[in-house]
């Protein structure tokens, strides 16, 4: 019987898309199925140019975006392609969290493969497939809590919380019969569930893992400001304090960890935290699984929901309309407002009319390269109305020290770098590294 292996089938040099299949024996199972956000996916697919929904698979095989594994996907899904249809040879789909990177293309998969994912993520992909026209397909879901161990054959799965930029992300001790491989996920330090990060590097370390398979998104250069969660807060409360005008925000729309961040900022300025509908929807849904720190529409003081000028409104909508404001409110109400307002909808600022000089607090990431078009279209937008930019962001992602000081701590045989642009970077990181080449099986030496 073959010995256990990793075989990395996607998240090879590239941010996202991880998928890894882990083997032993005649049992397989397959840890996130995203696409990724790669340079190859855009130099095919962009925009509203996009695989074709009657022929998916055949359409991102043709550009090597998918890979081809027998057992995997569904006849559906399959349709044309000249992969034949064979009944499920993966056991089970672990999904760390319910990011598009690492959810995405769970539509395309057996709808026979069980699925095990967080109760969180569960809710979390609920809720986004109801609100959105992102799908996930119909699937054997296996809601596990953290802690549970999941027995597939010779394989045994524990998911473990870590800290990342939306609940309920998990990494993974996968233990097998040549010793645990820990999988970290994406995973952060500098977030409010840092203690669950921590947590997880001290139990993997405590097995001892003949492998370390971890992400980088941050490893290598980075000359984009970052702050801690608690930085972001700090940031923005000074910038409130100063402005006697209409704030304004963006962020991540299933960050909600910024979202308790700003609202809890906009409470203690005195200011009412305006939300997009979607948002309502989403911390609404979310509201059972999350703590009584997360702002709820309809319970937490302060916090409105603005409905934008629309034709048609959806049934998920409706019951955040009656109470809603408008552009007229948040025009006459500036100097007791913090706008949550992102770039697709910036139209409403027509309407709005805010002040020259309110505040713009730009809270997700900095573009990476200095040509990005969607960055010169907000600044457009930015300078027409004379909004003031601000940037404060805290990654889902470790620094590089980080995740050098967490491959020390987990000690383990190989460093297995995925989610990256730098995998070379690992070889400073103190534990020997191994940067996977994509499709290639390695198998485990204890
Ligand atoms: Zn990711």
């Amino acid at each position: 019987m073959p010995g256990p292996s990793i075989t990395f089938l996607g998240g090879v040099h590239e941010i996202g898309g991880n998928k890894i299949l882990v083997e032993d024996g005649p049992d397989r199972i397959l840890f996130d199925f995203g696409p990724s956000f790669s340079d190859r996916w855009e130099q095919f697919y962009i925009n509203f140019l996009q695989p074709r929904s009657v022929s998916p698979v055949k359409d991102l095989l043709e550009f090597d975006l998918l890979p081809r594994l027998d057992g995997l996907y569904s006849a559906d899904a399959l349709a044309g392609s000249d992969l034949p249809y064979k009944a499920p040879e993966v056991h089970g789909l672990f999904v760390s969290h319910a990011h598009l990177d690492h959810a995405g293309h769970l539509d395309l998969v057996d709808p026979e493969i069980p699925v095990y994912v967080a109760p969180g993520t569960k809710q979390l992909l609920d809720t986004i497939q109801t609100a959105g026209t992102q799908k996930y397909g119909d699937h054997d879901w296996r809601v596990v809590p953290d802690g549970t161990r999941v027995q597939i054959g010779h394989l045994e799965v524990e998911p473990v919380p870590v800290d990342h930029s939306i609940p309920s992300a998990y990494g993974f001790l996968i233990r097998t019969r040549q010793g645990t491989i820990a999988y970290t996920g994406d995973f952060r330090m500098h977030g409010p569930r840092a203690a669950q990060t921590h947590a997880f590097v001290e139990q993997a370390a405590s097995e001892k893992p003949v492998a370390l398979i971890m992400e980088g998104t941050r490893a290598g250069p980075d000359p984009r400001r970052n702050f801690s969660e608690a930085g972001v807060r700090e940031g923005v409360d000074g910038l409130l304090e100063k402005s006697d005008r209409l704030a304004l925000v963006s962020c991540y729309p299933r960050d909600i960890d910024r979202l308790t961040t700003l609202y809890h900022a906009a409470r203690e300025a005195g200011r009412e935290f305006v939300v997009p509908v979607k948002t309502a929807h989403l911390l609404t849904s979310m509201a059972p699984t999350l703590g009584p720190q997360v702002p709820t529409p309809g319970r937490s003081e302060g916090l409105r929901v603005y409905a934008r000028s629309k034709k048609k409104t959806f049934k998920w909508e409706r019951p955040f309309l009656d109470d809603a404001v408008d552009a007229a409110y948040v025009g006459r109400h500036g100097s007791e407002i913090l706008l949550s307002l992102d770039l697709p909808h910036f139209a409403e600022l027509i309407d709005v009319r805010p002040p020259r000089g309110s505040p713009f607090i730009h809270s997700m990431s900095e573009p990476f390269s200095e040509d990005d078009v969607d960055d010169q279209v907000l600044h457009n937008w930015l300078d027409h109305f004379g909004l003031a930019f601000h940037q404060y962001h805290a990654s889902g992602h470790c620094a590089g020290p980080e995740l050098a000081q967490v491959a020390r701590q987990i000690g383990p045989g190989t460093v297995f770098p995925v989610h990256t642009e730098h995998p070379e970077e690992f070889a400073g990181y103190g534990p020997s590294s191994l940067p996977p080449v994509k499709g290639e099986r390695y198998p485990l030496r204890s």
